[in-house]
């Protein structure tokens, strides 16, 4: 049995390209950026042309991007960095409640630390209003941090408009576009953001290595201090081998982007529209419009995620409950309770995240066996067969 992968929001395989463009930098090209002699500065040479290279895809200036560990990290150093640069300013932080825990626990940790944190709400399909971004904003506000896309519903934040009020409010804005780089367009002055994250695994890079760009000029304390690396704002030897690879996936994601978004919506919508004709009980979770072109999220009536998970995998599916950093917790995600599901409708969701290597027999097999699957599940539930009045 051929295994399907359907779940590349939690992480993505590596491009065999990219693999290809990393390897030298483990054994040949090995030196320390930092170091004087020829070794360090060949590596120094790829470190920086790949940053140019990153920097490009997003529409900002080299000297404005900086190489982090991955997404957690670029989402720590935004929020913490500009929170203690600006506490003279103010100590209030806006976000909204459907974040990546890698946003919210660092809200909740500064919190903890003299720092007030308003969790905005949103609608039905997960959407941020803008509006209420405005009128959070208080004189003692310094950060907005709205993420780009959801990772679990796939729901695309307004960030553009959210750009424009915190520009006129004077107030910095963070977006985490971990689940957008490489597979929305991204232009950090069209969006009006000031700090973004990134990270490589979530386009086909390695794990390990993300990057936070900084608008110039941005108040911001260095994350990590030692040997001063990264302009002295993220010291540690640079990871070459995975800062290559960023910069190649960049490079795929620059050539492939536009038609993997037409095909890739192609599929997300068969899959959709055949889990929602052929098993009934069921809803989308999240919007159609505004949503990213790989997300399938929905939730199914009387049968649990996690059961209908761990059907898929025996039948060789790898899917997901939600994000891959909470399945395996008894709580219900705190994504689909902020769109005011039901703790049932929650706990009865089913996240398919599509990607490079998805094909539409894959689409067809899943939607063939996921049906049968939900009819067993629901035959052994003891809710669904009082209300079919058994
Ligand atoms: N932010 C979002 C929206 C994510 O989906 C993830 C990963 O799942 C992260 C942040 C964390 O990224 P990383 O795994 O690179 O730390």
């Amino acid at each position: 049995m051929k295994r399907i992968y359907i779940d590349y929001a939690a992480t993505t395989p590596a491009h065999a390209d990219v693999v290809k463009a990393m390897l030298p930098y483990f054994t040949e090209t090995f030196g320390n950026p930092s170091s004087i002699h020829a070794c360090g500065l060949e590596a120094k040479e790829a470190v920086e042309s790949s940053r140019i290279e990153v920097a490009g895809f997003i529409g900002a200036r080299s000297e404005e991007l900086f190489f982090t560990s991955g997404g957690t990290e670029a989402d720590n150093f935004a929020i913490k960095g500009v929170a203690y640069a600006n506490q003279k300013k103010g100590n209030h932080i806006i976000t909204c409640a459907i974040e990546h825990h890698a946003v919210l626990e660092t809200c909740k940790f500064l919190e903890e630390n003299g720092f007030e944190v308003t969790y905005l709400p949103v609608d039905g399909e997960g959407r941020v209003d803008p509006d209420a971004v405005k009128q959070a904003i208080t004189p003692k506000t310094i950060l907005i941090s709205i993420m780009h896309a959801n990772n679990e519903i796939g729901t695309v934040e307004p960030i553009a408009e959210i750009g424009k009020i915190a520009r006129a409010a004077g107030v910095y804005f963070h977006t985490d576009a971990v689940q957008t780089t490489g597979h929305l367009r991204i232009d950090v002055n069209e969006l009006g953001v000031d700090l973004l994250a990134m990270s490589a695994h979530k386009l086909y890079g390695p794990k390990g290595v993300g990057a936070l760009y900084i608008r110039r000029g941005t108040k911001i304390t260095p994350f990590m201090h030692g040997g001063g690396q990264e302009s002295g704002m993220r010291s540690s030897t640079q990871n070459v081998p995975g800062i290559v690879g960023l910069a190649e996936a960049v490079r795929i994601a620059r050539r492939e982007m536009v038609e993997e978004i037409q095909r890739l919506t192609f599929l997300r919508d068969k899959l959709i529209k055949g889990i929602l004709q052929r098993i009934e009980d069921t809803r989308l979770n999240g919007p159609l419009a505004f949503r990213l072109p790989n997300n399938v999220n929905i939730s199914v009536s009387y049968v649990e995620g996690e059961s209908m998970c761990l059907n898929l995998d025996l039948a060789g599916i790898c899917a997901s409950t939600g994000s891959a950093c909470s399945s395996g917790s008894l709580e219900p995600s705190h994504v689909l309770r902020a769109l005011g599901l039901s703790a049932d409708l929650a706990y009865g969701s089913l996240r398919f995240s599509l990607g490079k290597w998805t094909t539409e027999e894959e689409i067809d097999r899943i939607l063939d066996v996921l049906p049968k699957i939900v009819g067993k599940l629901r035959a052994m539930s003891p809710i669904y067969r009082s209300r079919q009045g058994r």
